[in-house]
């Protein structure tokens, strides 16, 4: 049974944001909610929000194909990151106003020849494995398989002013979720014949606007939605069931010198200035000092050992691909970052609002939070080579932790 796997991870993450914001950080309100990155980048327990959803399916030889509904705008930036995890094939689809829009976006561009399509919300990273089985293995007789909850609480019906008008019986309610496992053609019909189809909310209230019959797969594990900082915190202390952590710091330094002709770059982002760093790579020197801070922390060597300035294959590079490679190295040991704490040394130019570009490059590079990197900008009061604008320095204090084994 080939089937079509789509992703949906098209939403603004409008409430994850919002539940951002409500931590009160200082800085959060000035950076554009919008321009946070995607909570389905955030780590989770050491790796991508995003990946733990696409790892899941992996073993499932009769997907033949994967799409990801990305956020309007949002499409090769992502293409870039989800190459990042050179895993698996996936295709990336613009997302829609509504999810059901995001769906068809993708379901147009599928395989016609794949029979069966499944749909699963990029922000639920912990559905089991057996469950994908159960949905596949219950498919017989069904137009549809869905995976549901039982409804736990009691449900209210309420009407004007918010009066309870009756109280529901629960036993004939579930919670519907994903993954929703549905034939591909009455999925295709639906689309094109309900009128309201871009507005249903999930696959199967479309199946079921063309009389098709969905059957439930009671689902027994966690399967939670992240929709808030709390709920990526839940869903970490989870994956870890109990098990300690060993959390390291590492400290990094790095200095160059400030040369005319050069392209001025710190953080990932290039900024107008008339000098900029000297170096066999960018030079910027904000990011070495945080990979050598990650080194740090592994206790293996500085960026110096692993890069040779010698190299001219190296001749250059942009530092976030050298960051990349040792984050890359770190994960596979099993660390991952929990905070990264930074000061700039530069006389000029000013840095001022620029922090707020460097922390957000930053957090995307590093896959964190915005409130767990931290960036400060200081003078050098005119002293020494930083003070005289020949050069600057950065310093970064990086905090990873691993599970104990
Ligand atoms: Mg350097």
């Amino acid at each position: 049974m080939r089937t079509t796997l789509i992703l949906a991870a098209g939403g603004r993450s409008s409430r994850f944001r919002k539940s951002l914001e409500d931590k009160k950080s200082r800085e959060i309100p000035k950076l554009s909610l919008r321009s946070l990155p995607s909570k389905i980048f955030l780590s989770l327990n050491g790796k991508p929000l995003l990946e733990h959803s696409l790892d899941v399916f992996r073993p499932f030889r009769n997907i033949r194909e994967i799409f990801v509904a990305v956020p309007p705008g949002e499409e090769t930036r992502m293409q870039g990151r989800i190459r990042e995890f050179k895993k698996c094939p996936v295709k990336i689809v613009r997302g829609g106003r509504t999810r059901a829009e995001s769906v068809w976006n993708a379901l147009r561009k599928s395989d016609p020849n794949n029979e069966w399509v499944m749909v699963h919300d990029a922000a639920r990273p912990l559905v089991s494995r057996g469950s994908i089985q159960k949905l596949f293995q219950s498919r017989k007789g069904a137009d549809g398989v869905i995976l549901a909850a039982p409804v736990v609480s009691t449900v209210k019906e309420i009407g004007a002013q918010e009066f309870v008008t009756r109280t529901v019986d629960r036993q004939m309610l579930v919670e519907a979720q994903t993954p929703q496992l549905v034939r591909r053609q009455l999925l295709m019909k639906a689309y094109r014949e309900n009128p309201r189809a871009l507005s249903e909310t999930d696959e199967s209230a479309l199946l079921e606007s063309v009389g098709g019959r969905v059957k439930v797969v009671i689902q027994e594990e966690w399967n939670p939605k992240v929709t808030t900082v709390k709920d990526l915190e839940l869903a970490e202390a989870y994956l870890r069931q109990g098990k300690g952590m060993i959390v390291r710091t590492g400290f990094g330094r790095d200095t160059h010198r400030l040369v005319p002709g050069r392209k001025f770059w710190i953080g990932g982002i290039g900024i107008p200035f008339e000098k900029g760093p000297f170096g066999h790579s960018d030079g910027d020197t904000l990011l070495h000092a945080i990979s050598d801070g990650i080194l740090g922390v592994l206790a293996q060597g500085d960026i110096g050992d692993w890069f040779s300035d010698k190299d001219p294959n190296l001749k250059d590079i942009r530092s976030t691909k050298l960051l990349r490679k040792i984050l890359a190295n770190a994960s596979k040991q099993g660390w991952s970052l929990c905070h990264v704490d930074t000061v700039i040394i530069l006389e000029r130019p000013k840095l001022g609002i620029l922090k707020l570009r460097i922390k957000k490059k930053l957090s995307r590079l590093l896959n964190l939070p915005p409130d767990c990197v931290s960036i400060k900008a200081k003078t050098a009061e005119g002293l020494g080579p930083e003070g005289q604008g020949d050069a600057i320095t950065c310093e970064a204090l990086v905090t990873m932790r691993k599970e104990e084994r």
